[in-house]
């Protein structure tokens, strides 16, 4: 039985490997599919399909959406996308586009509210390149002296109900599935099992993410305590909603989040690759 893992990260996002190494690894680790998903950018891709250009892999072509859905922050992943649409690209310009946004307000409390100046400048310094969050702000803050530790930095300044606890707005759910349809790709609602949400709220969500066009529900997302997976099918069937799975991979050294490293689907679960096959 092949080994597919739809979900990972490289250093375009959040991870902290290449993502030719991400290809590496997932080689190593005995991956035969493998989607690359970073948050918001298909940027990896390109290094990541000539990675795996003689290697026994095959790549496909991923993106994980932040979203919204009502008051709850939901992420989409979308699989199979063709890149070179230009929905896609304008959907990956508009999110970068947020996370400026939201930096720049970031910035502006911390020099009005606190007098700390050129912060927005130093935490870009941090993010070398990557989207600057409120990680970025606190290692400069704490290289500036204004904290002692990055502990520190959230409990006075960036945590939640502080100065620099700038809310970001992403997207409606609905209109992340439209970015994905439309770039010729399947959403999947990720990792559900991570939004702690009772039961009742989940099949609520899983029902809308349904009625919006999303295909499939990621019923396993790196290890899980047993049963969770079936429990996710039990909710995903009924709305004929494939099922995924993948690592959520960050970076090596976290064993539930390995590469490849997680329990097959459910029995009888209708695989999402079907449709992409
Ligand atoms: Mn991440
Ligand atoms: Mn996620
Ligand atoms: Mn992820």
């Amino acid at each position: 039985m092949l080994i597919y893992d739809l979900h990972c990260h490289s250093h375009c996002s959040d991870g902290t490997l290449a993502p030719a190494d991400v290809v590496a690894r997932a080689v190593e680790q005995g991956v035969d599919v493998l989607a690359l998903t970073d948050h918001d950018t298909t940027e990896g891709l390109q290094e990541a399909h000539n990675a795996a250009q003689n290697q026994p892999i095959r790549l496909i072509n991923g993106i994980e959406f932040s979203s919204r859905w009502g008051r709850h922050g939901v992420h989409i992943v979308g699989l199979n996308l063709d890149l070179s649409c230009d929905e896609l690209k304008q959907a990956e310009t508009q999110q970068r586009q947020a996370r400026l946004d939201r930096a720049e307000q970031i910035a502006e409390r911390l020099a009005h509210k606190c007098n700390f100046q050129n912060t927005l400048a130093g935490a870009r310094e941090f993010a070398g390149g990557e989207c600057v969050g409120r990680p970025h702000f606190a290692q400069y803050l704490l290289e500036q002296g204004h904290v002692k530790t990055i502990n520190e930095a959230f409990k006075k300044y960036l945590g939640s109900g502080k100065v620099g606890d700038v809310k970001q707005l992403w997207p409606e759910m609905g209109d992340v599935v439209d970015w994905i349809t439309a770039s010729g790709g399947v959403a999947v609602l990720a990792h559900p099992d991570k939004y702690k949400m009772t039961r009742t709220k989940l099949r609520a969500l899983m029902g809308d993410f349904a009625d919006l066009g999303g295909q499939s529900v990621e019923l396993v997302s790196g290890l899980q305590v047993s049963g969770v997976a079936e429990n996710l099918q039990k909710l995903a069937e009924p709305l004929g909603l494939l099922a995924s799975c993948g690592s959520d991979f960050h970076r090596p050294g976290q064993h539930w989040q390995e590469l490849g490293g997680f329990n097959p689907l459910p029995a009888g679960a209708r695989p999402v690759w079907e449709l992409f096959e």
